[in-house]
């Protein structure tokens, strides 16, 4: 329980250092949680407002408390604006020289900081006793969480460094760990290896309401960004492409479009990079065009809509790509544009990693597939992301989602799909979708010309569809459930249960065709 005091106190805190009146959903709780010396785990989307989760606690604490953070740009920027409230911070990273790093020792040994922030690499014994020799450690709050666990899309090793040193401590600061992404997987493996005590979990506000979330198939990528950017030529965007190549061409295409634009990826050096991002943050640039290492903490509240040029390989990397868009709260627009290239990317990309043990090969493919299913669900897609979060959405329909939108055109496809399942099954259940897609179009390729598949009875009984959306059919129904696609070796699709409904008649299934306006080749470039 806390006493009215306490409560009074957060409230003054908010208002005297931050200047709000309100918190955001679920910052009070895991602030109370945190100040009654509990271990806490916090899942809040980017933009939520994890920070104040963490720093309120900092302040009400008598001693000092660290905050463990991977995102080193994002460190000077936090303790700068700690620092402009009047509130004794400081960061240790590796971009610190000599200097730097003894006028810090100074400070720690002086008492002088309410707050730390540590690379997870400089996390080590020495540092930690040198704090701890003349200051009282109350709290420590690791930011990013889901860097500990290899089941994450970041696993960071130097991560796991910090429950051994946690255990070296002389007594038990209580630990609050914060990360935007974690399926319960995730969230589990993050509690085991930081070895949380008995934590509280709070998962809040993942839904962004003010996000419209879409997904588009078969429409030229190119011309269709070259079109959104022009129509909506005074917004801020970010594209996110597959590749560093990608990202290039796209980058140049825009460039010669005479649109103010950045670029943002591994390739380029540090210098490039941080100029580019700049120039964007201060909407110097209107749009970013960058691989997946643009983004990690960066703060831009009016980015209008991210698009996504190739599927990401899950949907936690997804949502936190997405969710850069519309921090601020207004409506923004977040475009996932989906090539069956794109799944090609990913499975090659997953099995060109290197070192990767079978199990943690199988998991990505595995997350893989569900990002594969969102491109192909008819359903609400909202519903969808808040699932994989472990977030229930009260409504099996949104407003805000192209699926749910009225825009999407509903067509009864029952029959294909009976004919796709019975294909299948004829089929012996041993082919992956490109070859059963062939048999079904009756394909003269050399893959089934002259093999025993031509005389399948099934063979050519969807022929008056192209082979694409053959596909696209069968990925709904591997989405829907109906069909299964294995992990293991070679994909190969199998029937599942949920079948035996379409078989015999008792569940109809419908595809949305979103109408895609033909676009007239104004624009050269993208061709
Ligand atoms: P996260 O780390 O979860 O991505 P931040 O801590 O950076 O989110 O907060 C996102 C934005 O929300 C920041 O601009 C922050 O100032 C703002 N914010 C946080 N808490 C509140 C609040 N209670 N009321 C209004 N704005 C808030």
């Amino acid at each position: 329980m806390n006493t009215f005091s306490e409560t009074k106190t957060i409230e003054l805190c908010l208002k005297k250092y931050y200047g709000y009146t309100d918190f955001k959903e679920g910052q009070r709780l895991a602030i109370e949680s945190i100040i009654n010396r509990k271990d806490t785990l916090i899942l809040m989307p980017t933009g939520g407002g994890k920070s104040i989760c963490y720093q309120i606690p900092a302040l009400l604490f008598s001693g000092v408390t660290l905050v463990i953070s991977p995102l080193i740009s994002l460190m000077k920027d936090q303790v700068d604006t700690l620092r402009d409230m009047g509130i004794e911070a400081t960061y240790i990273n590796s971009a610190l020289d000599e200097v730097e790093m003894s006028d810090r020792y100074e400070g720690i040994q002086a008492q002088r900081y309410k707050m730390i922030y540590i690379a997870p690499e400089r996390i080590e014994s020495r540092l930690i006793r040198d704090i701890i020799r003349y200051n009282t450690i109350d709290f420590i709050a690791i930011d990013e969480a889901h860097c500990v666990s290899q089941w994450g899309h970041d696993f960071r090793p130097s991560y796991r460094n910090i429950a051994n040193i946690l255990n070296k401590l002389p007594y038990r600061p209580v630990i609050a760990a914060l990360t935007a992404t974690a399926t319960e997987l995730v969230r589990d493996d993050i509690m085991d290896q930081l070895a949380l005590y008995e934590p509280e979990v709070f998962v809040t506000g993942f839904d962004r309401k003010n996000l419209h979330f879409s997904v588009l198939k078969g429409v030229n990528k190119k011309r269709y960004i070259g079109q959104y950017v022009k129509k909506n030529s005074e917004s801020s965007g970010i594209i996110y492409c597959g590749t560093r190549k990608e990202t290039e061409m796209l980058y140049h295409a825009l460039e010669r479009m005479h649109i103010a634009v950045g670029m943002y990826h591994g390739g380029m050096s540090m210098d490039e990079r941080r100029r580019h991002q700049e120039r964007f943050i201060y909407d110097d640039y209107k749009v970013m065009v960058a691989t997946n290492a643009f983004g990690m903490g960066i703060d831009k509240s009016n980015v209008r809509y991210v698009i996504h040029h190739n599927m990401p390989e899950n949907i936690e990397s997804y949502y936190q790509e997405a969710g850069r868009a519309g921090r601020d709260g207004e409506k923004s627009a977040c475009i996932l544009l989906y090539g069956p290239g794109d799944q090609k990317l990913r499975r090659f990309l997953i099995e060109e990693t290197p070192d990767i043990s079978p199990e943690r090969k199988k998991y990505r493919f595995a997350q893989l597939q569900k990002m594969v299913n969102y491109c192909h669900i008819n359903t609400c897609l909202r519903v969808q992301l808040l699932g994989h979060f472990g977030e229930a959405s009260s409504e099996e329909m949104c407003d805000g989602c192209g699926n749910c939108d009225g825009k999407a055109h509903r067509v009864d496809i029952t029959t294909e799909s009976q004919k796709i399942i019975s294909c299948i099954l004829r089929m012996k259940e041993r082919y992956g979708v490109s070859i059963v897609a062939e048999v079904l179009k009756g394909s003269k390729s050399k893959k089934v010309s002259g093999t025993p598949l031509e005389s399948l009875s099934t063979y050519g009984i969807l022929r008056e569809y192209t082979l694409i959306q053959i596909k696209e059919m069968i990925h709904l129904l591997i989405a829907e459930g109906y069909l299964h696609m294995t992990q293991d070796g070679y994909p190969v699709i199998k029937v599942t249960q949920e079948a035996e409904s379409i078989l015999y008649g008792n569940k109809k299934v419908y595809s949305n065709r979103i109408e895609i306006v033909a676009i007239e080749s104004s624009d050269q470039l993208f061709d």
